[in-house]
């Protein structure tokens, strides 16, 4: 964790919580696993989190309250990604501890919180369990992202000020928070509590989720439109597959039908094809910002130019702010001075057919352009760095700058 951090669409780095465990394809090189298994000797932040055998994550997740300062004592305003070495929502971080970290992030508005999880089925039990904390039966609300899901979620201004007393007051239960409750009154403090909170849903926090192919887009993005938030975004990296947002499956989960198993909605405006019953999404939820890269570090799979430029296109086309983060370690042989692939070309070559399923075999399956079908993109290795950031010679660093419910 620190202040800075080669991540490209952040400031900075906090991990009140360390540990995970993999979930699915976009896990299989997760690079906190590699970070922390350098430091998960005897005495390391990362002991006892980590397989001794196979370097993998053991499932074991450690909480850190006294990381929960952090923010607090950085005065200048960061764009700041929680919890890069770990999940916030995995689910063994108790609830009561997830509201103390949205409870430091609602008093350090100076700050921009970028959160990122494959999780969004527990996300959104959080937002629940904050919710039936206060008692609200007037919302007619009951818990569920198990297919009982029953109410209209986060649509009043009860609820909006029953979640942030809920946040609030579960933060208490943390003894760090505790500690940090009479700081704001301490002279000569730098850094420290905001005056004027953002007020709910955080504008200053973004939740989002992975999005490393399809079927990743499908189960998690409904799940993050049912989340309220002041911006969504998703991080399509390790892109590993095409991904179309204009018409997300969001599945029926309701107990008195079901008319229809699902129905469809356009991620990036929220425009829904189908008249939905349950569940139904934020109002005017939609994805805000997207941030697409492909895979680097030992093992990288190489990423489609195509799968790019479609979620390039597709934001164009919507009007949403897109990011390119990286090609990761290939990089399409366009991107290779000349397109001269050099001596070197049977080993470095990969071979990607355009499809839903990613295929690469080493150049000595097939090295001539003979073998290559239409679709196809020949990839080269370059490493990270030399393959840079460029999609067709152009920068895309955008952000975004609206944030609404
Ligand atoms: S959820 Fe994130 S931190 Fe956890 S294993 Fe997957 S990639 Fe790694």
């Amino acid at each position: 964790m620190g202040d800075r951090t080669g991540i490209e669409w952040t400031d900075a780095t906090w991990n009140p919580v360390r540990g995970c465990a993999r979930v699915s394809a976009g896990c299989q090189h997760c690079y906190a696993e590699r970070v922390a298994a350098r430091f998960a000797g005897e005495g390391g932040p990362y002991e006892g989190l980590i397989h001794q055998k196979t370097g993998a994550w053991n499932g074991t997740v450690k909480l850190v309250p006294e990381a929960l300062q952090i923010p607090w004592r950085w005065s200048r305003p960061r764009r700041i990604f929680v919890n890069s070495m770990s999940d916030l929502f995995h689910p063994d971080v108790p609830f009561e501890f997830i509201a103390a970290v949205f409870w430091v992030m609602s008093v350090t508005s100076r700050h921009t919180y970028q959160i990122l999880t494959k999780r969004p089925e527990r996300m959104l039990e959080f937002f629940h369990w904050l919710i039936a904390r206060q008692g609200s039966e007037d919302l007619d609300f009951i818990v569920a992202v198990d297919g009982s899901l029953k109410g209209t979620p986060f649509v009043s201004d009860s609820a909006e000020s029953a979640m942030d007393d809920s946040i609030h007051e579960a933060a208490q239960t943390i003894p760090e928070i505790r500690a940090l409750w009479w700081e704001p009154y301490k002279a000569g403090k730098r850094g420290g509590y905001d005056n004027c909170g953002p007020g709910w849903p955080y504008e200053n926090v973004w939740l989002g989720v992975s999005v490393e192919n399809q079927k990743a887009a499908e189960e998690r993005i409904p799940l993050l439109l049912q989340c309220p938030a002041a911006v969504r975004w998703i991080s399509a990296e390790p892109l590993l597959g095409p991904v179309d947002l204009r018409a997300v499956s969001v599945p029926y989960v309701g107990t008195e039908g079901p008319l229809e198993t699902s129905y469809r909605i356009n991620a990036l405006t929220g425009e829904k094809f189908a008249p939905p019953r349950w569940p139904d999404l934020q109002a005017g939820a939609r994805i805000d910002w997207v941030v697409a890269g492909g895979e680097s570090g030992p093992g990288a799979r190489p990423m489609h130019p195509a799968w790019a430029r479609s979620l390039l296109y597709q934001c164009t086309e919507a009007g949403v702010p897109f990011l390119f983060k990286q090609w990761g370690d290939w990089a399409p042989t366009e991107v290779v001075a000349g397109g001269d692939l050099g001596g070197d070309m049977r080993r470095d070559l990969v071979r990607i057919v355009k499809a839903s399923r990613l295929h690469a075999w080493p150049a000595s399956d097939g090295d001539s352009d003979g073998h290559f079908r239409p679709g196809d993109a020949r990839m080269r290795r370059l490493g990270k760095k030399a393959a840079g950031r460029l999609l067709d010679g152009a920068l895309l660093d955008e952000y975004p700058e609206a944030a609404h419910g």
